[in-house]
């Protein structure tokens, strides 16, 4: 095909995936990326944790936060939603879906399901933890080799490092302390290490946070011959794919800045606007498979904080190895996490995925003088994330009989925790305690977070082998039945993880855009 246009809804990772790939690839091919939300930082895409200034960051923190963006939305002429009391908040940069408001998403049963509305969606705000899938979270039809070298590019698209903040001694002593307690259990390579994180160390020992600038990388270099195929519009929401049949022309969009809608033709057509605007732009298209929002799956999140415990520690750190990490610390206090661990997922041995951040202070204040609220080895976040196990009734539905906020057929939520997932929280809840003890004293005691929380929403989109009704598009991410219409996100996972999902959703994506860079043309190798 000469010259084809390519549109991207959606600027996170995953839009962001496709944009590199396939302008590598297809040297005469021309990208334009549309995305509701606002362009946050000079950089398009970076994360807001780079962000020094705190005024500046909670600025472009509410700036994400879609209809609950207050004042940037009323400037843009668009009125911000009302929140009813009683609600849940959702994390800065975030909104919930079930703000409350008028056109507000109704899930009750999923009350802290959230979104981000911005350059870079999430991942502007995401606290980078890049695992890898193992064992059954795996996709069962793609071949293990293959999949190994899909990850290795995927680490390499999101800059990740698998040993940031490794030298921190306080750290280790952490790390040595859970293996005291967990290092018999646990199968060989799949022991207590340090956590996989998407960004770039930095010379003074912090972290530059990665974000979809660095997987648009080259497409935002304006030397870069790559940069003049792209363009990213922001603050543009697409209304609807449109269609010929069963092929797609192109999209309708909606310039919220002047309210004023148009056509842009495409010649293929990649969604990854999020696991429920993704769904819900098919739908409001006419696209409608039957699995389409269904198969709902998130990590139920059980967490807890701990004050480090002085003597425990010290048999691992030294008092000057604490120093050094307090002034290290100081340099950038503008970025509270130090060092990060975790337990990976393994099958049968442990089926949770465990992530441990060190920290200097609590995430919540702390009354001055009640036991701990200065403890001088600091604390740890811990969360254990469990799987949910697909089931059709778990889903996200439409209703074309009552708009949303946006005028989209608006979203109802139905979604329940079974035996099966009661039991392994409970059992992860009991070695959050054994975790918890072995490393000091519970701040905040274990608790499971309401439906939602993890952010980490998937199947809603799911791939499959084959097109039996249970799977929304095929292996290589095309909506089954269309052949240039490409799905991209966590929205595609179709197994029960335990894991943070991003890794995996950008090696299903280099996967995807591969595949249909071989269709629309020539490959610049
Ligand atoms: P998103 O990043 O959600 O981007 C989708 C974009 O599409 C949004 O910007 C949205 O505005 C846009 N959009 C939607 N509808 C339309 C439309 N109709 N027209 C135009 N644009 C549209 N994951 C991990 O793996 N590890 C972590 O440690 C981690 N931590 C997280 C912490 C936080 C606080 C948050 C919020 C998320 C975290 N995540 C984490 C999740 C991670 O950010 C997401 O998995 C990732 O961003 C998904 O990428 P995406 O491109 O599919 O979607």
């Amino acid at each position: 095909m000469s010259n084809p246009t390519i549109a991207i809804v959606g600027s996170g990772p995953i839009g962001s995936t496709y944009a590199r790939v396939l302008l590598e690839q297809v040297p005469s091919a021309r990208v334009v990326m549309f995305e509701a939300g606002p362009q946050l930082t000079d950089v398009p895409g970076e994360s807001v944790r780079n962000i020094a200034d705190p005024a500046e960051k909670a600025r472009a923190r509410e700036m994400s936060q879609g209809p609950q963006a207050g004042e940037f939305r009323e400037s843009l002429g668009i009125p911000a939603a009302t929140v009813t009391e009683g609600m849940f908040t959702a994390r800065q940069g975030t909104h919930l879906l079930d703000f409350g408001g008028t056109g507000s998403a109704h899930a009750s049963s999923f009350p802290a399901a959230a979104a981000a509305t911005n350059v870079g969606g999430q991942g502007a705000h995401w606290t980078c933890a890049t695992p890898s899938p193992a064992f059954s979270e795996k996709i069962p039809f793609i071949a293990d080799d293959e999949w190994d070298r899909l990850i290795e590019e995927a680490k390499q698209l999101l800059h990740v490092h698998s040993a940031a903040f490794a030298d921190s001694k306080v750290g280790e002593a952490i790390r040595s302390l859970l293996d005291e307690e967990f290092g018999a259990e646990l199968p060989a390579g799949y022991g207590v290490g340090t956590l996989p994180v998407a960004g770039d160390p930095q010379p003074d020992g912090s972290v530059r946070w990665a974000g979809a600038d660095v997987v648009l990388g080259p497409l935002i270099d304006k030397d870069s011959p790559l940069a003049t195929r792209f363009e990213l519009r922001d603050l543009t929401l697409v209304r609807r794919v449109e269609l010929d049949g069963k092929r797609v022309t192109g999209v309708t969009v909606q310039d919220l800045r002047t309210g004023e809608e148009s056509f842009v033709a495409a010649d293929l057509v990649v969604v990854a606007a999020d696991a429920f605007r993704s769904p819900q732009l098919l739908w409001a298209s006419g696209v409608r498979p039957a699995a389409l929002g269904h198969y709902l799956t998130e990590h139920p999140v059980v967490i807890s904080t701990v004050a480090l415990d002085a003597e425990k520690m010290q048999r691992y750190a030294t008092e000057e190895d604490l120093k050094a990490e307090l002034a290290r610390r100081a340099q950038n206090p503008a970025d509270p996490v130090a060092a990060v661990n975790r337990i990976p997922f393994s099958e049968p041995e442990h089926p949770f995925s465990v992530q441990v951040m060190y920290t200097e202070n609590t995430p919540f204040p702390m009354e001055p003088g009640t036991p701990y609220s200065e403890n001088r080895w600091g604390y740890v976040n811990m969360g254990y994330g469990m799987r949910k196990h697909p089931r059709f009734e778990d889903a996200v539905t439409f209703d074309d009989n009552e708009s949303d906020y946006r005028g989209f057929p608006n979203m109802t939520i139905d979604y329940a925790l079974t035996e099966r997932e009661e039991a392994e929280i409970a059992e992860a809840t009991e070695r959050l305690r054994r975790a918890g003890k072995a490393l000091g004293v519970f701040v905040a005691e274990p608790r499971l977070m309401p439906n939602g929380s993890s952010l980490h929403y998937q199947g809603t989109m799911r791939m499959g082998e084959t097109d039996d009704g249970t799977s929304v598009a095929d292996p290589w991410s095309r909506v089954w039945g269309y052949q240039n219409l490409v799905v991209g996100g966590n929205a595609l996972i179709p197994t029960a993880t335990a894991m943070n999902p991003t890794l995996m959703s950008v090696a299903i994506a280099v996967r995807g855009a591969r595949k249909v860079a071989g269709e629309l043309g020539p490959r610049s190798e």
